[in-house]
């Protein structure tokens, strides 16, 4: 791979929470690596008239986590430049446009510039038709536009906020960041599915009974009760983080591991994902809140009682599904999905479950098939990051029992060590021109659709939602979901405890 490459950065929500969380610490962990050293500059802009000088002590309170030497910091640092800047005025744009250029020659950028949309999303739009009309885009160098989450709130307004950004940008320089394609274990999916004669073999609806994907956070809404009730864990986590879990256990092997060909593949895996009836949608998809709960001799609240939710809200802050495929390779293979706040752990966990042998010749009746566990291919993604495969071997001992036992290879922390984080991975890739792990519109059209039916028959209903206690993993209509088929949710932590 390519070092030390040259780019301007031009971040919009230059003072926000995402740029100083996450942004910055990004940039300065490519910078320790070299792949930023002298040819790089960040613009960062927001409203607030800030001096160069309170943005640099910005970038250093941001960077208080690092044990890097206070010169290297601060010669980093050095690099920021904040610019106040309303989004919505035209005047502004000239201002931001005679600052690039002046940094291009300084810092010999090549005319390269990455925009980064880091503030509201309803700004998006703005943005992009103004960095078009005041041609802040360069004629010979690269011009990538990395926008974050959410993009629309459905597939409408994700069609109005795309027809605006591609009149300026064209879809390959587009950017669309989520974070799940980022982290390492979700990378790691292509690798175990592709890298693997083994496991590609058993990978159809021949070997596989069902697929489990778990997003389980263990916090509640926070503070970020505005934006949560608008949102809901539909649009917050399914649409967006599942759907892509999805695609890339799903998917059809990509004639290269190009964004190209990947993006691909997951289009047309998202086609074939079964559309429901408002029936089946009734029947395949549960909702929930978590509610009010004593947690530890004290009553801790539910989501209706957060501060900024409305005291009647209909938000969901759990859903569990089942998705079904409608292709050669999974048809009739259920691939069930839950995400929630308040839930047992705060664990991300997927479980490939195989089917069970035909027969069971260590029991006395052959048919019983209740002593023999399925063998199940678990990827742990986060906070513990490997994979295992659990097995059936014999107990030890007289008499012939079987008992599960796993083969389990878990990264630690030295191997993790060199392990960039999601925005700093994702940044690297969008600077090398590397598309292969952000989302193509096409494929968030298709995921939008099929959440917009579910949203849709939710809204229309009227019925209260069912609540679930803190510290569990959903309400009882989630594991009745999976138990129809006569599965079980294998991810567990309330039996583990
Ligand atoms: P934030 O509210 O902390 O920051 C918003 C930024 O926009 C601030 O710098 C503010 O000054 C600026 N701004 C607002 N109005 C402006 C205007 N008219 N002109 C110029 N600047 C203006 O928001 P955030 O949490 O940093 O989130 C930014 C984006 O990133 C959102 O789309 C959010 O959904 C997404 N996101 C954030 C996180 C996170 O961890 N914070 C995670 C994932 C996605």
């Amino acid at each position: 791979m390519r070092t030390d490459l040259a780019a301007l950065f031009i971040i919009f929500g230059g003072s926000g929470d995402l740029a100083q969380r996450k942004l910055y610490p990004a940039l300065f962990n490519l910078y320790q690596k070299g792949y930023l050293k002298e040819h790089f500059a960040v613009i960062g802009t927001a409203r607030r008239p800030w001096s160069d000088e309170h943005y640099h002590e910005i970038i250093m309170t941001s960077l208080a986590g690092f044990e890097a030497d206070e010169t290297v910091k601060k010669t980093f640092a050095s690099h920021f430049y904040y610019q106040s800047h309303d989004v919505t005025d035209a005047q502004h744009y000239e201002t931001l446009k005679q600052l690039a250029a002046k940094l291009d020659d300084q810092y010999q950028l090549q005319q390269n510039r990455i925009y980064y949309m880091a503030m509201s999303p309803r700004f998006f739009g703005t943005i992009a038709s103004h960095l078009g009309s005041e041609a802040l885009l360069t004629a010979d160098g690269f011009n990538r536009l990395i926008i974050e989450k959410p993009f629309g709130r459905d597939y409408d307004s994700a069609k109005i906020l795309n027809d605006e950004l591609t009149q300026t940008f064209e879809e390959d320089q587009i950017y669309r960041i989520d974070h799940y394609l980022g982290k390492e274990m979700i990378q790691n999916i292509m690798a175990l599915r592709f890298g693997n004669g083994l496991l590609g073999a058993v990978w159809n609806k021949q070997f596989i009974d069902n697929v489990q994907i778990t997003l389980a956070e263990s916090v509640g809404v926070e503070d970020r009760a505005g934006y949560y009730e608008t949102s809901g864990a539909l649009r917050d986590m399914m649409q967006n983080h599942i759907m892509q879990v999805i695609g890339m256990l799903a998917m059809e092997m990509p004639v290269s591991f190009s964004a190209e060909d990947v993006q691909r593949e997951k289009t047309r895996l998202f086609k074939s994902i079964q559309p429901y009836t408002p029936a089946e949608i009734k029947t395949n998809f549960v909702r929930a809140q978590y509610g009010e709960t004593p947690v530890e001799g004290q009553t801790q609240p539910g989501y209706r009682q957060e501060t900024n939710v409305a005291p009647a809200s209909q938000t969901e802050t759990f859903v569990a599904g089942k998705v079904l495929i409608d292709n050669e390779r999974w048809c009739g293979v259920p691939f069930y999905v839950r995400t929630g706040k308040r839930l047992a752990r705060k664990e991300t966990q997927i479980n490939i479950v195989f089917k069970k042998t035909g027969v069971n010749i260590f029991a006395p009746d052959k048919n019983d098939q209740s002593a023999v566990a399925p063998d199940v291919l678990t990827i742990f993604v986060e906070p513990e990051q490997g994979f295992a495969l659990t097995l059936n071997g014999k107990k030890v001992g007289q008499g012939f029992e079987l008992v599960s036992g796993q083969l389990a290879y878990q990264y630690n922390q030295q191997m993790l060590a060199d392990s960039p984080e999601a925005y700093e991975r994702l940044i690297l890739e969008a600077l090398n021109g590397d598309g292969t792990n952000f989302t193509h519109w096409r494929e968030l059209a298709a995921s939008w659709q099929f959440v917009d039916a579910i949203r849709k028959v939710w809204d229309a209903d009227q019925t209260a939602l069912p609540t679930y206690p803190i510290g569990s993993m959903g309400p009882k209509e989630a594991t009745e979901l999976v138990q129809s088929t006569g599965a079980e949710w294998i991810f567990d932590p309330t039996q583990s405890k």
